[in-house]
């Protein structure tokens, strides 16, 4: 049996690239975008040390129109097929919510949201040609529930919740399944690199309550080998958003003590 294929989103750092690791390890053949390429070589390269298939490297910035479908495309051509598609890139802007000029929320939008529309118009007829496949998009706990000073990326969350949702139930039928990963706080590049100057002193940043991006990671390789609708982790971030969803005001009461040192 020939090797499944996927195609990993935003796969030089963080969950993408541990992702990338995981699947290498287990015989996956890889499609592999971000926009810095030194990066994916250097994956590349550590994958095929550890004896892992050779990734097809497609660097470049997906939020540009068209570049999300066309690395699809290349994708199956390269291949001959595509088994998995995995939305995992992503920015997190934050600020308070008037300074965040709007052309910034945009932006986020382009790459959290319209590129994953992108990705996945393209890879439907073409799995849905082989006969079915996965998609597996990467939100995150504030899909589920909005947080202080991340409206914009927030809000790009909660329309992958949706478009995921919608697309999960009306595509089933052409054997194509989605589902949706919703980490917590993961320890990579991305809080990491926020810019703290545009933030209240004394945010809480909550380092410790991080998970690792191979934990996070591991999560994506469940949801890409069992299809399943929704994975949280760590666990608790599940009960988290169904007290939201119950009750919106106590959940605002428990957010509001969260953040009691701004
Ligand atoms: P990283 O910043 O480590 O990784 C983000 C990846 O996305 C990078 O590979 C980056 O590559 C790529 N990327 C961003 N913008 C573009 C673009 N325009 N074109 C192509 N690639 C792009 O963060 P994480 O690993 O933490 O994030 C992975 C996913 O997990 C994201 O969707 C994020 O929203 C989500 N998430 C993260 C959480 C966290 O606390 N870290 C919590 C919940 C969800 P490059 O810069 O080379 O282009």
């Amino acid at each position: 049996m020939t090797a499944p294929v996927a195609l990993i989103t935003g796969a030089s750092s963080g969950i993408g690239r541990e992702t990338a690791l995981q699947l290498a390890a287990k015989g996956w053949r890889l499609a592999l975008t971000a926009r810095r390429e030194d990066r994916l070589q250097e994956l590349a390269a550590a994958i095929q040390a550890a004896g892992g298939p050779a990734p097809l490297i497609l660097p470049g910035d997906i939020a540009q129109p068209g570049a999300a479908a066309a690395r699809v495309e290349k994708t199956a051509a390269h291949f001959g097929r595509l088994d998995v598609l995995i939305n995992n890139a992503g920015i997190l802007r934050m600020s308070n919510f008037l300074q965040m000029p709007l052309s910034e929320m945009r932006d986020v939008f382009e790459t959290n949201f319209w590129a994953t529309v992108e990705t996945v118009r393209a890879a439907v007829p073409i799995l849905e040609r082989q006969g079915g496949g996965r998609v597996v998009q990467i939100g995150s706990g504030v899909s589920r529930r909005g947080l202080p000073f991340m409206g914009a990326y927030s809000a790009s969350k909660f329309a992958l919740l949706g478009l995921t949702e919608s697309l999960r139930v009306e595509l089933a039928a052409k054997g194509i399944s989605f589902s949706l990963v919703l980490p917590g706080g993961t320890d990579t590049e991305m809080p990491a690199n926020v810019d703290r100057s545009r933030l209240p002193p004394g945010y809480p940043h909550r380092e410790g309550y991080r998970v690792s991006a191979a934990r996070a990671a591991r999560t994506v390789v469940k949801a890409v080998e069992r299809g399943g609708a929704e994975y949280f982790v760590p666990w608790w971030v599940r009960p988290a958003a169904w007290v939201s969803a119950l009750w919106p005001r106590f959940a605002d009461f428990l957010v509001k003590k969260g953040y009691k040192t701004i």
